[in-house]
């Protein structure tokens, strides 16, 4: 790390920086300017982290040279984590992007779920999603089925050989969600739940971790290192919008760039969740071909097979006739990037 003192620094604030941080088995060089000093130390920052120095007397500012997510860096593994599952899905590196497409919340009608995975299935999706553990900003609205939707979910994964994806809000639901549930998602609102981090770090089911509602993209990375510090490296990444001060037209602010920008720096997959992203079905389309087109290795869809009667997030659902012809188009599209 590179540490920059306070212009006018006094020498014994310097030393003091110095020998501590060579008592802690760092290599320490530096420049002691008219103006500036600059402190170059070489050693191990999961004893002595940035914070720690930055909390000295005159010193103005500590600078990394490596990102902090260390595990989830291409500094430390520069081939594209792959995750694959035992029907030869495979999500990342130069895989055909994935399609994760079904209902925000799995509702009281196993027929209507069927329906939805049916449209999935045929459209060529991989991934059947439904929330079962809902975090709903207002303890009015609908909470989530429980295990009910989760077994919904499974007959549904039967009945046509899609992968389930829910999300896990607490530690305590892990045991049914490894009865039932192929992969788990981790929502926005939970990016920062250490706890449940940790958690589904230590089992072995590939994790969606959604992006956390203002989070940047380092926190959004060193989230994910969080899962994989304990233990588990199967963690796609996901870009669901973030928020910003212009909500007159969208839900969120899809940010784009995040998908090439975590792709330079990260091995992890990502992939584009659109719906969460825009809050609007129109712009599902043309958002989830954006994130195709800058990288992401999936599209995550709501679909609901009656929107306007949906438990949740009915206007950013596509009906089922329409996500078929967006399947159509999406589908050609992904054909195309794979040429490109
Ligand atoms: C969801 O996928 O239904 C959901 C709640 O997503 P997010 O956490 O991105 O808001
Ligand atoms: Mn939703």
């Amino acid at each position: 790390m590179i540490i920059i003192m306070e212009t006018g620094a006094r020498s014994e604030q310097t030393q003091r920086v110095i020998d501590f941080l060579e008592n802690n088995g760092f290599k320490v060089r530096y420049n002691i300017g008219e103006v500036h000093t600059v402190i170059d130390a070489l050693g191990d920052k999961t004893t002595i982290t940035p914070g720690r120095i930055a909390a000295f007397d005159g010193v103005k500012e500590v600078k990394l040279i490596r990102e902090p997510f260390r595990l989830a860096s291409r500094d430390r593994k520069n081939e594209d984590t792959v995750i694959e599952f035992e029907n030869g899905v495979k999500i990342g590196g130069n895989n055909k992007p994935v399609v994760i497409a079904g209902p925000c919340s799995v509702e009281d009608s196993y027929d209507a779920l069927l329906e939805v995975a049916n449209a999935v299935k045929e459209s060529g999706g991989q991934f059947l999603r439904g929330g079962a553990f809902k975090p709903r900003t207002s303890p009015y609205d609908f909470q989530g089925y429980e295990e009910k939707a989760l077994k919904y979910l499974k007959n549904a994964s039967e009945a046509t050989g899609l992968l389930t994806v829910s999300e896990i809000m607490d530690a305590t639901e892990l045991p049914l969600m490894m009865d039932y549930i192929d992969v788990l998602q981790i929502g926005a609102r939970n990016m920062q739940n250490f706890k449940l981090l940790k958690a589904v770090g230590q089992c072995n089911k590939p994790v969606i971790l959604k992006r956390g509602l203002a989070s940047t993209i380092r926190e959004f990375l060193l989230a994910a290192e969080h899962i994989m510090y304990n233990g588990n490296n199967k963690v796609i990444l996901c870009e669901r919008g973030i928020r910003s001060f212009d909500s007159d037209f969208t839900r969120n602010v899809m940010d784009i760039a995040s998908i090439p920008v975590i792709r330079k720096y990260s091995h992890l997959p990502i992939i584009v969740d659109p719906s969460h992203g825009t809050g609007q079905r129109y712009l599902i389309e043309p958002m989830a071909k954006a994130g195709l087109v800058v990288g992401a290795s999936g599209v995550m869809i709501e679909v609901h097979n009656d929107p306007e009667n949906a438990l949740s997030d009915g206007k950013q659902s596509l009906p089922i006739p329409m996500f078929k012809d967006v399947m159509g188009r999406l589908n050609k599209f992904m054909e195309n990037i794979e040429n490109m």
